[in-house]
């Protein structure tokens, strides 16, 4: 049976998401840039950004869980794969073997579970002071550290879309990790450290949200564009009256005749509570504003500006990341990644 279309649409601009990998790698100098494609490509889906990445020139995929091995290797090599959790129990060991993906080994632990269970080829990560995941430098020259065939050495910026201090600090002490430990290659930055300057770069850079439209950085607004695009259907008009509540818990009132809109658009979308009144979606360049809260699934807008809006027409969702983040103070990183599921059938 035919499908019916949905109310509810995200279109990828893979011409944009080429390009930002393209700019990223370039703003990485010598250095190839990667690809965080976790968390389903941050919310935009594996299937439609990974074979566009890939294209593009990227030959390595960071993934955070095992689970997410599968659906990255049916569009790239399985060594291409780094998964940036490791090995946490045997059977992840098990698991990686076979898979050909490349654990990120973060921990003595790890390590000896991994050299222990077989495993050969592996990245490791060594903590230079996010205290997140992370070997401590002090422990390089432990022997589970010597017994790891290590191909990329890696650690991780903790305030890289700031001016810190800590940034200078983090790239000193990676830099005084380099000759403790035998590898193949060195890699720091994430987005916003890619813009701190080549000398973050090394020889492989891991960018994320900057692939998909985010901008951490403000050196990065010029050279990254919009990848995601949402446009919800109209599914019904309303006149109101002076004094008619919209929603629940009727928290907006007419104050005089209005007409509105009920849009497809819903927590499960990964609309939040905190992009509903104060925001708003469009219609070509007419504003329309939220009017009460999310109401599940569906919004209400302020048709006043737009007086030409039918039910079945499709209104836009604001996704330039930088901006909505700003509007909403909803992360960059929650604008993507909570996309419901309903956007990609
Ligand atoms: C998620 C992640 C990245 C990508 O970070 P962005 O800020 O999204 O560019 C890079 N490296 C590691 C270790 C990560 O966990």
């Amino acid at each position: 049976m035919h499908r019916p279309e949905p109310t509810l649409r995200l279109r990828i601009d893979r011409d944009a998401l080429a390009a930002n990998w393209r700019a990223l790698d370039a703003m990485s100098g010598a250095a190839k840039a990667g690809a965080a494609v976790k968390a389903n490509c941050y919310g935009l889906g594996v299937d439609a950004c990974v074979p566009v990445l890939r294209d593009a020139g990227c030959t390595v995929f960071f993934v955070a869980h095992w689970s997410e091995v599968e659906a990255v290797a049916r569009h790239v090599p399985s060594d291409q794969i780094a998964v940036l959790h490791g090995p946490l129990r045997g059977e992840d060991v098990d698991f990686a073997k076979p898979s050909g993906a490349v654990p990120v080994i973060n921990s003595l632990e790890q390590a000896r579970r991994w050299v222990s269970g077989g495993g050969q080829r592996c990245h490791l990560m060594v903590d230079t002071g996010i205290n997140r995941l992370g070997v401590s430098p002090n422990d390089l020259g432990d022997p589970a550290v010597a017994a790891l065939d290590i191909d990329v050495l890696m650690s991780h910026l903790a305030n890289a879309d700031e001016d810190s201090p800590m940034n200078a600090r983090q790239l000193d002490r990676f830099r005084e990790c380099l000759p403790l430990v035998a590898h193949r290659s060195a890699s720091l930055a994430n987005s916003a450290g890619i813009a701190l300057g080549e000398e973050y770069a090394f020889d492989l850079t891991r960018p994320g949200l900057a692939l998909y439209g985010g901008v951490p950085r403000s050196e990065l607004a010029e050279k990254i564009g919009q990848v995601a695009h949402i446009e919800a259907a109209v599914l019904q008009t309303r006149q109101l009256s002076a004094g008619d509540a919209v929603g629940y818990n009727g928290e907006y009132v007419a104050q005089g005749p209005m007409r509105t809109g009920t849009v497809s658009l819903g927590y499960a979308d990964g609309f939040l509570r905190a992009r509903g009144p104060g925001n708003s979606l469009s219609v070509g360049d007419h504003a329309l504003p939220l009017l009460g809260k999310v109401s599940m699934d569906m919004v209400i807008v302020d048709l006043s500006n737009a007086p030409e809006v039918r039910e079945g027409d499709w209104l836009q969702v604001p996704m330039h990341l930088p901006d909505a983040a700003r509007q909403s103070s909803v992360s960059q990183y929650e604008l993507l990644t909570v996309l419901g599921s309903r956007l990609r059938l």
